[in-house]
């Protein structure tokens, strides 16, 4: 087959998020789009599965070919080194202490032109998601097409060794996308950086409204007793999102709560080799706590039983200590649940802390604020309440499909 692979993805209309958001936004929407009918689209990542930005093109891509656009989802291939090397990036990018070797920069830049010569066909606007497949502009440039980069992590403390690196590959875009405005680094063209945030899909699977009685039903099914107290957090196994932290917290909630249970579920990219490296790490530091559950898509948790084990929880943490957005804690919220999230990156500006949810800066504080969750379910239901519907005016779908159409609009103008 010709090009980079296509993934397949189910059809959506816009119509049916009338009964989540209102008909005057979809109306909005339709109106705005109706002159940008028949562009080509196309997004570029690095996997289909596992992660945000595959939750999000799942949603994004048919909708936006819903309303007309040409859209399609590509991904690039690589091999076990180039994973390896990505991952690294990703970390160093969001500030790890690792050095940059010249065996890194050739293995990043060799699976990079490969992909780019597999690049095929011509599009409107090309948007490339995140380092991995940053560099395949570089390869192909000069090439038709608006090229927009869209970066999902956190650079604030980014290690400069790698993001001096990749530079000059990330500079020649035409626009770039950030989550928040003080991700964008020094340097780049201030004209060509746009800012909005991800957004979770209120019809997914992993969204949808589930009753109490399925969801537990289907924890019951891992053998997670519904009786007891439950506390969630759904992550990559990846040091970032702290799991060794977490059950460090889960820790000290049991001395107050000795019945109380850990639920870790995390699924494994292909795109995250340190995915089983971190599994392995997490699953002997919780040792034979019959009362901590690790389960990955590897178990069957897919996208139902994920929105399953969020609804049945009692508690839901994100306790990371770097996060782009978060997308697990906006999921969470959507449930109708205060999220005790790490006070990072792009968690506060989801939760307002005291009111649908709780930041937290260490594993002290995120025990203490589940405790007092644990102690007071009223307040937890009402803050949930809250969760929910600040979901629903700022991070759906909806208004992230929009936040691209004023952007392809805006550099259509520019171009
Ligand atoms: N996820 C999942 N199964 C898991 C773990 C995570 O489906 O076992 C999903 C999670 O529900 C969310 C996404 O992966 O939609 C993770 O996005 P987030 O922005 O929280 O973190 P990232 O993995 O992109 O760093």
């Amino acid at each position: 087959m010709k090009g980079l692979p296509l993934v397949e993805v189910e059809k959506k209309s816009l119509d049916s998020y009338v009964k989540i958001v209102g008909k005057k936004k979809i109306e909005e929407i339709k109106d705005f789009s109706s002159n940008l009918e028949g562009y080509k689209v196309l997004h570029v990542n690095s996997t289909a599965y596992g992660g945000g930005v595959a939750e999000i093109l799942q949603a994004l891509v048919p909708l936006m070919r819903d309303i007309g656009l040409d859209a399609e989802w590509r991904t690039i291939s690589g091999d076990k080194s180039f994973f390896n090397v990505t991952k690294a990036f990703h970390n160093a990018l969001q500030g790890m202490d690792i050095r940059l070797n010249q065996e890194m920069r050739d293995i990043y830049l060799k699976y990079n032109k490969k992909n780019a010569k597999n690049f095929s066909g011509e599009y409107d606007f090309i948007v490339i998601h995140d380092p991995q497949p940053a560099a395949i502009y570089h390869y192909l440039k000069p090439y038709p097409g608006i090229w927009i980069w869209r970066c999902h992590i956190d650079l604030t403390n980014t290690n400069m060794a790698f993001w001096n690196f990749i530079k000059p590959f990330i500079e020649i875009y035409d626009a770039y996308i950030f989550t928040l405005k003080n991700y964008a680094q020094e340097g780049l063209g201030k004209e060509k950086i746009f800012v909005f945030t991800p957004s979770i899909d209120p019809l997914s699977k992993k969204n949808d409204s589930l009753t109490l009685n399925e969801s537990k039903k289907i924890f019951e099914n891992y053998k997670v007793d519904t009786s007891r107290p439950i506390i969630l957090q759904v992550s990559r196994f990846d040091p970032w999102k702290d799991p060794l932290g977490v059950i460090d917290a889960y820790r000290i909630v049991k001395k107050q709560f000795p019945n109380v249970q850990l639920v870790m579920a995390g699924s494994m990219a292909i795109d995250d080799p340190e995915g089983i490296r971190y599994y392995k790490k997490t699953k002997s530091y919780a040792g034979e706590d019959p009362g901590i559950f690790l389960l990955s898509n590897l178990d069957g948790v897919g996208d139902k039983e994920i929105n399953a084990f969020q609804v049945a929880s009692d508690i839901i943490i994100q306790k990371s200590t770097r996060e782009g957005f978060g997308l697990t804690v906006t999921e969470g919220l959507w449930k109708g649940k205060p999220i005790i999230g790490g006070n990072v990156g792009g968690i506060p500006i989801q939760i307002i802390n005291g009111v649908n949810g709780f930041l937290v800066n260490n594993i002290n504080e995120c025990a203490e604020k589940m405790i007092f969750l644990l102690k007071n379910p009223e307040i937890s239901k009402s803050m949930g309440e809250k969760a929910r519907e600040y979901v629903r005016n700022n991070f759906l779908i909806t208004d992230h499909l929009y936040n691209y159409l004023k952007l392809f609009k805006n550099l259509l103008k520019t171009d």
